[in-house]
């Protein structure tokens, strides 16, 4: 208590991606058939894409 965690994740596990129109792509839980996906949203366009990767 009161210390300075070392093991303090900051800026590691969110790593950014950005779509060609400029707004950041956030990871979103949709459903499909029933089923839960992670599906990769861009904020600005609404442009999705089944992984952020993919935004190019
Ligand atoms: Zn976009």
């Amino acid at each position: 208590m009161g210390k300075i965690s070392k093991n303090a994740k900051v800026g590691r596990g969110a790593q950014k991606f950005f779509c060609p129109c400029g707004g950041e792509v956030k990871m979103k839980a949709v459903f499909q058939n029933g089923k839960m996906k992670l599906q990769a949203v861009c904020e600005k366009c609404k442009r999705t894409e089944r992984r952020p990767k993919d935004f190019v």
